[in-house]
């Protein structure tokens, strides 16, 4: 019997028991899952940091702890964390992560706002761009940042790829680097930000990247709201060197009311709902990594600590 405690959020349990116990039977492992396993019993651990597991000091026997999460910052730099950790990269939360990023790259593009949102009888006939002469820059070529590259890439758009290692992406031009940084900002029209939080992505969008771009170019940040220099944004939108920014997560969350990124016309706010794990096609993750524990293989998904993601 493999013991697998759930130390997530209460309001998970119900979505996740079901298509894990589901995925366990799949993959022929034979688990208890409990929210109750004592330390000293736990073979792994799924995780998010919502759950009641703070200290891992206790969790001798276990053998990894399998986050829910793609990102991993509050988590990573926890020094009783000494097993192996696993983050989540499941095709779900992948496939919701591209249909954000396209639909509201679309809606730049071809400027639907300007329609949608028309209430005078203005017949304006004017014609909107294809996406082979507008330039999008992805920053972070990961899991999500390469699977929405290409989506955009097979509607037409030259897209750019930044990341720290180099890398290949079929359809995409591939930058890393600080030089590769450079390069993957001139000219570009839509910047998504798909970047871990780490101490060196932290403010990577501030004054100086910022005014490397086009005037009037768009922001689209999925990653993490501390990318983002809120006070350089902020200025580079009033000053129009920025057109919009369509901001899903934030340096604090819930935004606070107060916050002028609500009342800012040049900014769209959607409330951390750009993509989530899914819970049928993550069980399947966290079962594959138990299996592969269970057999002595390598896990999928490891953060490297020293990296931060
Ligand atoms: P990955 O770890 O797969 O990819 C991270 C990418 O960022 C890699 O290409 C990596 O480079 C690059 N990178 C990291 N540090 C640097 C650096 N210093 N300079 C340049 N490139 C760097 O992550 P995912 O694609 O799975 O997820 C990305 C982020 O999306 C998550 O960390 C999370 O914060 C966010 N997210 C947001 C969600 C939402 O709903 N808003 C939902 C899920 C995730 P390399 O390839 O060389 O390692």
């Amino acid at each position: 019997m493999i013991n697998v405690l759930f130390s997530t959020a209460d309001s998970d349990w119900g979505d996740y028991h079901d298509p894990l116990i589901a995925a366990f039977d799949k993959a022929g492992l034979d688990v208890a899952l409990s929210r109750d396993h004592t330390p000293e019993e736990t073979d792994y651990i799924v995780f998010t940091p919502k759950g009641p597991v703070e200290d891992f000091t206790l969790y001798t026997r276990c053998k990894a702890v399998l986050g829910l999460w793609a990102g991993v910052e509050t988590i990573v730099t926890n020094e009783t964390l000494t097993q192996p950790l696993a983050r989540m990269v499941d095709d779900g939360l992948t496939r919701g992560m591209v249909e954000w990023v396209v639909g509201h790259t679309m809606r730049h593009h071809l400027n639907l706002d300007s329609h949608v949102l028309a209430t005078d009888p203005e017949w304006d006939p004017v014609k909107p761009p294809l996406a082979k002469d507008r330039t999008v820059t992805i920053l972070g070529l990961g899991a999500l940042g390469a699977a929405c590259g290409q989506a955009l890439a097979r509607l037409g758009f030259p897209v750019t790829g930044w990341s720290r290692n180099a890398k290949e992406v079929a359809g995409l031009t591939c930058r890393h680097g600080e030089d590769g940084l450079l390069a993957a900002l001139a000219g570009a029209q839509i910047v998504v930000l798909l970047l871990p939080l780490t101490p060196q992505t932290e403010d990577i969008i501030n004054a100086r990247t910022l005014a490397l771009l086009p005037e009037g170019a768009v922001i689209l940040n999925p990653g993490r709201g501390a990318l983002i220099d809120d006070e350089a944004l902020l200025e580079a939108l009033d000053s129009g060197q920025i057109g919009h920014a369509t901001l899903d997560v934030f340096r604090e969350e819930p935004l606070p009311a107060d916050n002028p990124y609500w009342h800012d016309p040049k900014v769209t706010v959607t409330p951390h709902i750009a993509s989530t794990t899914r819970p049928e096609t993550a069980a399947e993750v966290i079962a594959e990594n138990i299996r592969r524990g269970e057999a002595g293989e390598r896990f999928l998904h490891l953060v490297d600590r020293s990296a931060g993601y």
